[in-house]
């Protein structure tokens, strides 16, 4: 009697689940295919050509596992990760991306945390990854406000608010409470 998934079946009911159907179709082609395709370093990513025939024939994947092509699961993904699986020269490290500020290890580029408004470029350190990008990036929005401090600058016939002169939450907490135990209030 079954009384349960076996692994393989588990593994195939995942793929079915997280992946697009043709999944399988995918990895057989690539075996049978082998051959003809290659992996290259270009840059600090890697190029992937499908040979002759293929639409789009080159893509290029870097190394937050993304392709160029911006198909979630491409193939050329998937190539470059057997490609490194079996002993492929890695691509080097970007350049351009300065260390992390909080550890000062690598960090890598990620375009998810790329800022929308602010255009600055997201990425993950080597050691502290998200993390370490997230403190630096509160770190800058505390300079920031530091350097600038106007919410509204002034403007003629116009004082302007200061980012400071806003009660936060917390302080108007406490200012409720002092209000509310006559104890504490000088004025009673
Ligand atoms: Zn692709
Ligand atoms: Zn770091």
């Amino acid at each position: 009697m079954k009384t349960g998934l076996t692994a393989n079946e588990l593994d195939q009911k995942e793929h079915r689940n997280n992946s697009p159907p043709k999944r399988s179709f995918i990895r057989e082609r690539l075996e049978i295919e082998a051959t003809k395709l290659s992996v290259s370093i270009h840059g600090s990513q890697y190029l992937v050509d499908f040979g002759l025939g293929s639409q789009p024939r080159f893509h290029t994947v870097s190394k937050t596992k993304e392709c160029s092509c911006g198909v979630p699961y491409c193939e050329a993904i998937e190539a470059v990760r057997q490609y490194l699986q079996a002993g492929g020269l890695r691509a080097p490290d970007p350049e351009g991306m300065p260390p992390c500020s909080i550890c000062g290890g690598r960090t890598y580029r990620d375009r998810t945390w790329d800022g929308k408004y602010t255009h600055t470029l997201g990425w993950r350190c080597e050691k502290g990854g998200l993390r370490h990008f997230l403190e630096a990036k509160a770190e800058r929005i505390r300079k920031q406000l530091a350097e600038n401090p106007w919410l509204i600058p002034p403007a003629p016939g116009y004082p302007g608010v200061r980012r400071d002169e806003l009660m936060t939450y917390e302080e108007c907490q406490a200012a409720y409470r002092r209000a509310s135990s006559p104890d504490d209030d000088p004025s009673i």
